[in-house]
Order: C-alpha cells, then structure tokens, then sequence
C-alpha cells in the first residue's frame, strides 16, 4: 500500500504524526485533499507527556470522529500544587481538563485518519524535504514522494531541525533550554478529578488520572539536575524529587506500571519560526509552551486547525503560496505568541527550591492568583 503510492503526488505531505500532525491529515481528508502522513515510530507507542488536556480540546478532538464522551475519561476540575518544602495550595479549575494516555489517543487517531483515507507511513523518518520549483520532495527510507504543500508537526526536536539548522537549535545551554522529561504509569491512590503539580528542586511533577485504572505521573528538570546526580534517574528521584513529602508518598505507595521510565532530552522552550523553507510548522516544533500550562496538546491541535485554513484556501486556489505563509504566520501569532510568553515568565517562578517554597507560602491565602496565571496560559474553545 504505502509503497505503491510513494511514488504518487499528493496534495499535502506531513512530517510527524503526533496530535499536530494527525489532526491536519484528518482535516485535509475530510476536505477531500490527498494527503501522507510520515512517522517515525511505530503506532502505539509511549510519549513523554503529562497527558491533562486542557478543555479547549474537547469539541475539537469530537469533531476529529473521536468519541470522548463514550470513553468515560476522567474529568478534571482540581489543581494541587505544592512546594519542595510540602507547602500546599489548592484551586479550582474554571476551564479544566481531561485525562487520557498519548499511547491510547495518537492510535485512535491515527485510525481515524486511515479510515478517512490519509496515507499513513508508520516507523519512516523523513530525512529530507526539499522544496523547488513550486513543489515539495519529500525524502525518507521508502523513497521520494512529492507535495504541493508540506506541514511539519515533529515534535520538540527533530533530525530536521539539525538539518535545516534552526535557531533554536544554535541556541547556548540557558534556562529556556536543555530540559528531560520523564514519564512513568502508576497505580495508585489520588482523586480522579483532580490534576497535583509537586515542586522538586529545579523541576515539578505533574500526577493526574488517564483512562482504565492508570494515572500519569511525569516530571520536568533540568539536564544539569541528572548530571549533577550521576546521570541516574533513580538517584536524581531519590535524592532531589522526594525531598518533597508530596512525591515521596507517590513514590514509595504506588505501583509502578513501566520497568523503565519513558524519557526525552534537549528540551527547549526558546522561540521558535512557524515557517522554515516553505514548509508549515505546527504543534511543538513551531513553539513548545512550558509543560506545567499543561495545554501544549492543545496548541498542537489548535495550530492544525489554523494551518488546515489557510492550506484549503491555498489549495483551492483563492490566496497564494506567500499568503498562505504570511496569514499563518500571523495568525499563529495572534493565538499563541502571548500565552508561550507568559508561559515561560510562570515558569520561571518555579524550580528554584528556595523561591518556589517562598512563592507558595506567598500566593497561599489567595487561590483566585492561581487561576488568573492559567487564564493567561489558555485559550478558549476552538
Ligand atoms: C514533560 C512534559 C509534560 C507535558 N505534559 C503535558 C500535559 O499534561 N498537557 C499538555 O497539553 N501538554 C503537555 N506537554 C506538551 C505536549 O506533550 C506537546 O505539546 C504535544 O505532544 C505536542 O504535539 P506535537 O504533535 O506537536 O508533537 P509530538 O506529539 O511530539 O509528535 C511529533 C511526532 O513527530 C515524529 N517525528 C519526529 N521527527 C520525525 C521525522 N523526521 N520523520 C517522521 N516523524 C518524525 C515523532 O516520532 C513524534 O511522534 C508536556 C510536555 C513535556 C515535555
């Protein structure tokens, strides 16, 4: 199947088929355009991610043809957050949000897009994408095939940001950047509808209920946090995460559900360009806002829906190739460029131990403070 079609032109190849990237692909079959799909990795599989969807989503992902409301997910309406020290704030959450895992959401999806007949090439990294003479080639271990239009949605970090040498990539090692991540499920004893965000030294851990009987629990740190703790994640975790009494008791009173935790490196939260060489940039790999607004799935959902925009006009031929960009560009802009600035100044009360103890102690009395931060993080309903 695949290919025999490599060979084929389609109106829109896609690099990337995380919820970006997946959720074009459905938009543009649905609108009739031909479209592929490249991802590298074989689906399902695991992805580090705190796997809370902010509400902004739901509709969206209904209209996609997933039925969220069948999957009787946990709905979550409370927010925890709790200092190194183990000072503890509560509040509620106006807009909320809603669990499910990456492994069992990007496979439906996937399948979803099959079904509205994306071509789907699974465990196939692009290499390359060239574009002349009006016209993609994009390049990967099953051949050649060609686009009008090509969008990118691979992710934090990709073989192609190295190669089209981004800025972000250039960057030196700075407090935006050079971030892990690790995810593990548990079992575990915690409320359903509530979302903790537990502050360690240098990072925070987010727990929060996904489908079937699991929760999620994934922090982000610093990679100069491992180092300094013999690169070992056990001994950074022993050491450093369950200083705090929060996550000591998740740790030591859950069962844990992986063998080995689920990671990522070279995180960056530095800006980033929404078009490099022609080619449309969505979800992360064209802004990746700071895990703990716990919305960067949805941003990935909603800039498909703007790019899904102007390519239909692009492509119906009623704007060009320049305007397509520019309107993008700008639109992207509009949606996202405050709520990833705000992101990045909230992140940076948290992490350092002594002013993250000091912050909670502080905000404590007023709980409304913490949901004004994450109405400046959010967006509405798209
Ligand atoms: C620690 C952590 C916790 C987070 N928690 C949350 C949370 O609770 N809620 C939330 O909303 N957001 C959270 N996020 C952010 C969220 O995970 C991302 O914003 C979201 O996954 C972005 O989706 P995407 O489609 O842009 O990228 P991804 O989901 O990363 O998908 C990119 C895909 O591209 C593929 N790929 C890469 N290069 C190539 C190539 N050359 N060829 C083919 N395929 C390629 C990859 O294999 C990958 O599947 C978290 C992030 C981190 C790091």
């Amino acid at each position: 199947m695949i290919e025999s079609s490599i060979s084929k032109y389609f109106d829109v190849a896609i690099i990337g088929g995380g919820l970006a990237g997946l959720s074009l692909s459905i938009l543009l079959s649905k609108a009739g355009y031909k479209t592929i799909l490249f991802e590298k990795e074989k689906y399902p599989f695991l992805k580090v991610c705190g796997e809370y969807i902010s509400m902004e989503s739901w509709n969206f992902i209904e209209d996609l043809g997933l039925n969220l409301s069948e999957l009787n997910l946990p709905i979550i309406k409370k927010l925890i957050v709790s200092s190194p020290n183990g000072n503890c704030i509560s509040a509620s959450l106006d807009l909320g949000g809603f669990g499910i895992s990456r492994y069992f959401l990007d496979n439906q999806l996937k399948q979803i897009a099959e079904e509205n007949g994306v071509i789907i090439c699974e465990a196939t990294k692009v290499n390359e994408v060239i574009f002349s003479e009006n016209n993609f080639r994009i390049k990967s271990p099953l051949g050649e095939s060609l686009a009008t239009v090509a969008a990118a949605g691979f992710g934090k970090r990709s073989n192609l940001d190295i190669k089209w040498n981004r800025d972000f990539v250039k960057q030196k090692n700075s407090k935006l950047n050079n971030y892990i991540g690790v995810k593990y499920h548990i079992r575990t004893d915690f409320p359903v509808d509530t979302i903790a965000l537990h502050n360690f030294k240098n990072g925070y851990c987010g727990i929060s209920k996904v489908e079937g009987d699991q929760y999620c629990l994934c922090y982000l740190t610093t990679a100069q946090n491992l180092k300094d703790n013999h690169s070992s994640i056990k001994e950074m975790e022993q050491k450093v995460l369950l200083e705090n009494p929060f996550l000591k008791k998740i740790f030591s009173q859950s069962e844990f559900v992986f063998k080995e935790p689920v990671t990522i490196s070279q995180i960056s939260f530095d800006e980033k360009s929404q078009i490099e060489n022609h080619v449309l940039m969505l979800g992360d790999a064209a802004g990746m806002i700071t895990p703990l607004c716990g919305n960067g799935m949805s941003m990935a959902f909603h800039s498909s829906r703007l790019a899904f925009k102007r390519i239909d006009l692009f492509l119906k031929e009623e704007i060009c190739r320049e305007e397509m960009e520019q309107q993008f560009e700008k639109e992207w802009k509009i949606q996202f460029a405050k709520r990833m600035r705000n992101g990045r100044i909230i992140q940076s009360f948290f992490g350092k131990e002594k002013f993250t103890n000091l912050f909670i102690k502080t905000i404590k009395p007023f709980p409304f403070l913490i949901q004004k931060m994450i109405k400046l993080t959010h967006g509405k309903s798209f």
